[in-house]
């Protein structure tokens, strides 16, 4: 099967230039690089604002290419997408996660990424019944973060899956909100537990009333809802004194904690 789908690998124009070519290798070395070993997680730590305790972990895919060394994933997931290769790639990431996440020595949530090829194209529901079953991870400490792209094809479809992911006891996550174009509608009708505010707004909100009105908002939506809010990419002790005055839940930024790998049972802490 792998050489079939290594056959229909992105293939552009005959004259490829530079930048094409580039994205055609890494297509292609992306299919062995879980066999190669060269895939890692990192875990970025999500805590609570108020208190400061600790949430849970979100999983973030690394890949260390054995030529070009470190490949950033926001340049490699387009592409796996692109090729199919997150089918096989964003299984290996949950039942790795699941895996490690069932032997820490501290029962934390683990936030995994879903990409909206999988929600396509796979039986998703199916695959995390399956993961959660061999790990024995319970499953309310699994969440899984999807973005509105992930929803804006079949939405019907969509929603099927969702329901039966959260049947099992997994919650879900609107990730990047605030970055798509329906996301009044997105958050009417879909069941989320958690909405994730783009780190967009925290980058703005220190010197722009705007986004400090529109975080203002989306707290006060997320309280209408009862469903957490999430700011990501809080660099700064100001930064997270702003969340805590206005009210919102929970945070994720490098002051916080930078992602990183395990140390031993339990993800790194490193600040
Ligand atoms: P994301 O889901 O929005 O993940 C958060 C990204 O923000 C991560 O980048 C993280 O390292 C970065 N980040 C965290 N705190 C801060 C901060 O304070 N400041 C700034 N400037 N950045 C911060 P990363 O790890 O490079 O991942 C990029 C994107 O790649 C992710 O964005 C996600 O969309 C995708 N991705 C990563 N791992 C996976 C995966 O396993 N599956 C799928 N489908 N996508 C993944
Ligand atoms: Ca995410
Ligand atoms: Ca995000
Ligand atoms: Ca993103």
């Amino acid at each position: 099967a792998k050489e079939a789908l290594t056959h229909n690998v992105c293939f552009y124009e005959v004259s490829m230039d530079e930048a094409a070519r580039d994205r055609r290798l890494i297509a292609t070395d992306l299919w062995y690089a879980i066999e190669r070993k060269e895939l890692q997680l990192y875990y970025q730590v999500q805590k609570a604002v108020q208190s400061g305790s600790v949430i849970g972990y979100e999983v973030l895919l690394r890949w260390n290419h054995s030529e070009r060394g470190m490949i950033s994933p926001a340049q490699f997931i387009p592409i796996a997408e692109e090729c199919g290769a997150i089918l096989p790639i964003g299984e290996w990431v949950l039942r790795e996660a699941c895996k490690e996440a069932a032997n820490w020595d501290q029962p934390h949530k683990i936030a995994v990424n879903l990409s909206p090829v999988q929600l396509g194209n796979a039986d998703v529901a199916g695959l995390v019944h399956r993961v959660l079953r061999e790990t024995g991870l319970a499953p309310e400490r699994l969440e899984l973060e999807i973005t509105e792209s992930t929803i804006i094809g079949d939405k019907e479809r969509a929603l099927r899956t969702l329901r039966q992911i959260k049947a099992l006891g997994v919650t879900i996550a609107i990730d990047d909100f605030g970055t798509g174009y329906s996301s009044l509608e997105t958050l009417r009708s879909f069941p989320f537990d958690k909405i994730k505010l783009d780190r967009s707004f925290m980058s703005e909100v220190e010197e722009s009333p705007q986004a400090k009105a529109i975080l203002r908002a989306i707290v006060a939506l997320g309280q209408t809802l009862e469903v957490p809010v999430l700011a990501e990419g809080v660099e700064t002790r100001n930064q997270l004194d702003i969340l805590l005055s206005e009210g919102c839940a929970e945070a994720q930024g490098y002051f916080l904690g930078r992602p990183g790998p395990m140390e031993g049972k339990s993800p790194s802490q490193a600040a």
